[in-house]
């Protein structure tokens, strides 16, 4: 008799406050032998979350890689072989920039049963946690998620800058310069609102706003770390009490804490 293969669930973490993991995480964490884990997954909890299992943290920290893609993907694998039900725990939602696709993959190809639970995503929940919404009736009908890791290509800003609606840019404080700048050039407003919110939704989290022509300066004087999320455009006024309060916000390029409201 063969030994019984376990599973591998990639699970959404949201971004980092364990009430929004869904019902559907939660109970995979309940259940699992063993938990691989992110650093922006939320992991103060873990050990009440998935009392049963052996706990692995997987994190990776921009510029440092502790454990390699491949290892994770083999892992994973290599437990499930194991026998164990195995959970993969990752910030946000597993598909968005996640490599959720590259774990599902590495577990179907390996003959691994894999599911995928998805997660509440920092794209949308962090800019709501600092009082913004990425659409708006009357000021946005569309958000653009784009990753600021690597450099944006110009038709990659002239087609954002062009579009209108909402930026979302995650992994982005290190190219912020370059992406600001950028924009500028393909000829965006350089008075649109912008925020960078860091820490979403934990007791750290800071936003700072400034306007499309300030951002860069007002990030660096504010020393605005990863992980942040930034986003640019109209909405962001919304995030502010009153028009004549946000303007003068904006215009002063003021540094605000907590909920941003
Ligand atoms: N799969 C994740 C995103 C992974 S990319 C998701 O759906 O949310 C990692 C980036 O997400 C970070 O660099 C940052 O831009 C953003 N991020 C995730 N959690 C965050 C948080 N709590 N606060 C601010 N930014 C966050």
């Amino acid at each position: 008799m063969t030994a019984r293969v376990g599973t591998v669930t990639l699970v959404g973490g949201g971004p980092g406050d364990p009430e929004l993991l869904t019902i559907a995480a939660a109970r995979a964490l309940a259940s699992a032998d063993v938990v691989l884990y992110d650093r922006l997954a939320p992991h103060e909890t873990l050990a009440e979350l998935a009392p049963r299992a052996e706990l692995i943290d997987v994190g990776k920290r921009p510029g440092h890689h502790p454990i390699a893609q491949e290892e994770i993907e083999r892992l994973l694998v290599a437990h499930a072989r194991g026998g164990a039900d195995v959970v993969r725990l990752k910030g946000g939602d597993p598909f968005v920039f996640g490599r959720g696709g590259e774990e599902l993959d590495a577990c179907r190809n390996a003959g691994v049963p894999v599911r995928v639970i998805p997660g509440v995503t920092s794209a949308i929940a962090v800019p709501a946690a600092a009082g913004i919404p990425v659409t708006h009736r009357g000021v946005s009908r569309l958000f653009t998620v784009v990753s600021g890791h690597a450099p944006l290509s110009p038709a990659e800003l002239e087609h954002l800058a062009g579009l209108g609606g909402t930026i979302v840019v995650l992994m982005g404080v290190s190219n912020l310069p370059s992406i600001s700048a950028g924009l500028l050039r393909c000829g965006m407003a350089p008075d649109v609102p912008a925020a960078v919110i860091e820490r979403g939704g934990s007791a750290a989290q800071r936003t700072t706003f400034a306007d499309l022509s300030r951002l860069r300066e007002t990030a660096e004087r504010a020393g605005v770390r990863s992980p942040a999320v930034i986003v640019i455009g109209e909405v962001v006024r919304r995030a502010l009490l009153g028009e004549a309060e946000a303007r003068a916000v904006l215009a002063d390029a003021v540094l605000r804490s907590g909920s941003g409201v």
